[in-house]
């Protein structure tokens, strides 16, 4: 399948389903932001251990962290439920951190820097059809 990287407006893709590499979801439905459910995942830093939520709209950098965070902190991140290691091999083009990986169904992947403050991400889409049904349907057409 041809594999696609995308780059999308902020706040237009909302994450529905992600998971870990071992397919447990990391959606987590008692924690809303923006109204909707967050992407929650373990971290730690430095010893200390908690749950980190995010924002589930693609580009929009909200969290809501267990443990107090300041930029330039890296975190490392892993699955809540059976805490499998959500980071990959890639470094971050900015900064040189390793990325973290959100799986994505149908193949995808969200892709983003685990340093606070760092604004690099990247949203790979094997799909395209499923992932952007819900961008197109929000888009507001111009009338013929
Ligand atoms: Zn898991
Ligand atoms: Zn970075």
């Amino acid at each position: 399948m041809e594999e696609i990287v995308v780059k999308v407006p902020p706040g237009k893709v909302r994450i529905k389903e992600a998971f870990c590499p071992r397919g447990c979801s990391l959606i987590d439905p008692r924690v809303k932001m923006s109204g909707q459910p967050a992407i929650t995942a373990r971290l730690r830093l430095l010893g200390e251990s908690g749950l980190i939520h995010l924002n589930p709209y693609y580009g929009v950098f909200e969290y809501r962290s267990e443990i107090p965070l300041e930029n330039g902190d890296v975190v490392d991140l892993f699955c809540p439920h059976c805490g499998t290691p959500l980071t990959v091999e890639q470094q971050c083009g900015m900064c040189h951190a390793h990325m973290f990986a959100l799986q994505l169904p149908g193949g995808g992947e969200v892709r983003a820097c685990p340093r606070i403050g760092c604004h690099n991400h990247q949203l790979t889409i094997v799909d395209l059809d499923a992932q952007f049904a819900e961008y197109y349907e929000e888009e507001t057409r111009p009338k013929m």
